[in-house]
């Protein structure tokens, strides 16, 4: 198709060849086999999918039959025992992405795109309702959407730390959620790092949605020089994500529990921080999530040899979500 040919040529120079070396030498010692059909859907842009998260506060009554002329079919299975009633999302195998809506002040969107992989850590969140909340690292709110389609929250803390990141946080609560929901929304500012000081023992639930190097758009650096830069100091991104997990789990109430979530495929970034976290606080404990993951293991291509209380998504082409890391802690005293 020579549509396609454009496409793969345009989006083929961008590939960024320090990083994709970068990758080739770490993803291959700690992925071995796998990475190699990873890389061929992470490099190929014209094969992602994308997922349609419907907003249960605005629907139109066409919406569905429309996606389901287009190809689009109820993603996760009824089996997830804690998916709750008014989550619904739209996946299909074809790569492409549904229309998306333009932000109208005053007006709500009825659905959110984004990659099916990024509602894994929300769902295994298991938010009720009237519980209290704190999304970490909020912006763009993708998964903070995603919350507020779980249950209705007693109290819902919506955390960025970056100015311009932290407005546009903003203006997604503002286009998803109507008045009397939005009343249980904060926004802030703060280094997430301070909050487990500033609110101890203050959330039932935490998500931790970590800075992470991101694979997929690390991949497509325009600039090689910056390139360079960030993979320099990707190890000192572990140091920070230990430090908003410590936090997170400082604000957590005892029995209370938290998720923690990357887009990389990052070992030092993914169960090196977990195994960190669970080794130097003991009132910590590994939450099992081994149900969840057989339960979309049909949908998600999961990497083998996980332990219970962790998963890795793994892009694969026809089932193009991921990477996600998703691991989920509890608080026990
Ligand atoms: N959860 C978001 C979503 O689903 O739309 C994506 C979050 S993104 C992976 C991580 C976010 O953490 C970035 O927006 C980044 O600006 C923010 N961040 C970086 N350092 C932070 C810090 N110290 N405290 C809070 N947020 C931080």
């Amino acid at each position: 198709c020579p549509l396609e040919k454009k496409a793969k040529g345009k989006l083929q120079k961008q590939i960024c060849q320090v990083v994709l070396d970068h990758f080739e030498k770490q993803y291959t010692a700690e992925l071995g086999d796998a990475w190699s059909s990873v890389r061929d859907v992470l490099t190929s842009p014209w094969c992602w999918q994308y997922a349609v998260l419907l907003n249960r506060f605005s629907q139109s009554p066409g919406l569905e039959s429309s996606l389901a002329e287009q190809g689009y079919h109820p993603a996760f299975p009824a089996a997830l025992p804690y998916l709750p009633a008014a989550f619904r999302c739209y996946t299909r195998a074809a790569p492409g992405r549904f229309p998306a809506q333009k932000h109208q002040p005053g007006r709500l969107k009825e659905y959110y795109l984004l990659n099916a992989a990024s509602l894994l850590p929300v769902l295994a969140l298991e938010v009720k309702d009237g519980e209290d909340i704190l999304d970490l690292c909020a912006a763009p709110g993708g998964k903070s959407v995603a919350i507020l389609q779980c249950a209705c929250p007693g109290h819902f803390h919506c955390n960025e730390y970056d100015d311009l990141r932290s407005r546009w946080l903003e203006q997604t609560i503002e286009s998803f959620i109507p008045d009397p929901f939005i009343n249980l929304v904060t926004v802030s500012k703060l280094d997430g790092r301070q909050i487990g000081d500033l609110q101890p023992e203050f959330y039932d639930k935490v998500l931790v949605d970590a800075p992470c190097s991101n694979d997929r758009s690390w991949l497509f650096s325009a600039d090689p020089q910056q390139a360079v830069l960030r993979l320099m100091q990707r190890k000192e991104l572990s140091s920070l994500q230990f430090q908003l997990l410590r936090s997170a789990v400082q604000a957590l109430r005892p029995g209370g529990s938290l998720v923690y979530s990357t887009c990389t495929l990052s070992r030092a970034e993914n169960s090196d921080v977990i195994s960190l976290i669970l080794s130097s606080c003991s009132n910590v404990m590994p939450v099992d999530i081994s149900g969840m993951a057989r339960g979309v293991s049909q949908e998600f291509t999961l990497l083998s040899g996980m332990q219970q209380h962790e998963l890795l998504v793994l892009p694969e082409k026809g089932r193009a979500w991921g990477p996600m890391y998703v691991a989920k802690l509890k608080k026990v005293s």
